[in-house]
């Protein structure tokens, strides 16, 4: 969202209706200073807008207070021109519920507003001196959400590693999954369209791609997987793409088609001949077509795919998500991009409250908006709520069997479904 803070009160504000944003806990300052500089200009807000507002009633200075989406239906509705009037100074939480309920790319802050201000609109609402000070602060902090901005604009967007998992489904059961495919009762796949939209959209704003990952679960047991890499080998931002497979599926020639390009590897898991019962087949297709593809044994599982309650301190919590060897491991699923596989399927299992802080959404924001949503979760978090409920993965955990196979998915730990 541009926050503009340089421009003419009775120009911008003339024939349009006017939003409050942030009404605050209470009677705030900025709300007051606010309808203060809107009475020397003989204009009332249509409205307030907050998701927080506490007061005794809807209404401030008898002034509807609306919610976000309420609001966007009640300017649906009215199909008039209007604007969105800063009134706090939490420019960044105002930003991200501007931009996710599509109100507006842009909002206005109060500092021009200041000429409008008197001792007599100030009056019984607040002091003149403290109104000048209060903007002082509101003109600081809107240079300081502004420089931000401008530099989340400058950075790119260079991701080493995407994970984009087409299913929840697998051909084997592994007890120590480290995408936690064993806690799943009823495995779906991706919805092709949303997943074809939200990679599309991904794509379109990020700079750099090394390593695109499908695997799921058994990725081949998607079936439209051909025309996601085809989505990926077109991109000239994605250089290498490699597939996960656990060798149980024979592949289709189509799928054998869409394979047979040099940025594509097949990276084939041989849990040996009972498991893997289709290794060799695919070897000799892959031969075949000459597609490029790995084969090795499971190498080291560790003890890092059980979810836990570990009660870590925040300072245990930032160490485990520094020292982590996939904190940086993007993953995509079902429309959300999480920061590691296990944030995602943790998410994705509802074994953690589904905070929007945990992912960003990929499918309904504008590319400016997802573009710096992106950047601030990629680089402003010290760790993940879901290491709360991980036991970390830098190869200190213990080893375990690979792929000791189970009969059944296993329960969600009772600590979650209390
Ligand atoms: S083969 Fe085992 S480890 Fe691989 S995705 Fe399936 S369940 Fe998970
Ligand atoms: S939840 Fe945290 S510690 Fe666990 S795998 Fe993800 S980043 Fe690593």
């Amino acid at each position: 969202m541009q926050l503009i803070y340089d421009y003419e009160p009775e120009k911008v504000f003339k024939d349009v209706d006017v939003y409050f944003y942030g009404a605050g806990t209470g009677f705030s300052s900025y709300s007051k200073i606010g309808i203060a500089a809107f009475k020397s200009i003989n204009k009332k807000p249509v409205a307030f807008i907050d998701d927080n507002f506490i007061g005794n009633s809807d209404k401030l200075f008898d002034i509807k207070v609306l919610k976000p989406e309420d609001a966007k239906n009640q300017i649906e509705k009215l199909g008039r021109d209007y604007v969105i009037v800063i009134t706090s100074n939490y420019f960044d939480s105002i930003a991200e519920s501007i931009s996710k309920f599509k109100l507006a790319n842009k909002a206005y802050g109060l500092t021009p507003l200041k000429k409008n201000i008197t001792e007599k609109s100030c009056s019984t609402l607040i002091s003149y001196a403290d109104a000048l000070r209060k903007l002082e602060g509101h003109h600081s902090k809107s240079q300081q959400y502004d420089r931000k901005i401008q530099t989340l604009k400058s950075e790119k967007i260079n991701i080493a590693f995407l994970d984009i998992q087409l299913t929840e489904r697998c051909t084997m059961k592994c007890k120590d999954c480290s995408n936690l495919m064993q806690y799943y009762e009823k495995p779906i796949n991706a919805d092709h369209d949303e997943l074809v939209t939200s990679l599309n959209n991904l794509l379109e704003v990020i700079d750099d791609l090394s390593e695109a990952r499908l695997l799921g679960g058994e990725p081949f047991l998607y079936k439209q997987i051909d025309e996601i890499l085809e989505i990926l080998v077109k991109s000239e931002k994605v250089h290498n793409i490699y597939i996960y497979t656990n060798g149980t599926i024979k592949v289709k020639r189509n799928i054998i088609e869409a394979l047979k390009n040099k940025k594509i590897t097949v990276e084939i898991t041989d849990y040996g001949e009972k498991l893997s019962r289709n290794k060799e087949n695919l070897i000799n297709s892959f031969e075949e077509a000459s597609i490029n593809f790995v084969s090795h044994k499971p190498q080291n599982w560790t003890d890092s795919a059980r979810i836990v309650q570990n009660n870590l301190d925040e300072k245990n919590l930032t160490q485990m998500f520094k020292a982590c060897c996939v904190n940086d491991v993007f993953t995509l699923l079902h429309g959300n991009l999480y920061h590691c596989p296990f944030s995602a399927n943790v998410v994705n299992l509802k074994a953690l409250f589904p905070s929007d802080k945990e992912f960003v959404n990929l499918k309904n924001l504008s590319f400016e908006d997802l573009k710096i949503n992106l950047k601030r979760f990629i680089f402003g978090r010290p760790y993940l709520e879901s290491c709360k409920l991980c036991l970390g993965r830098d190869f200190t955990q213990p080893l375990v069997e690979p792929a000791l196979q189970i009969k059944k998915n296993i329960p969600l730990p009772d600590f979650i479904r209390k």
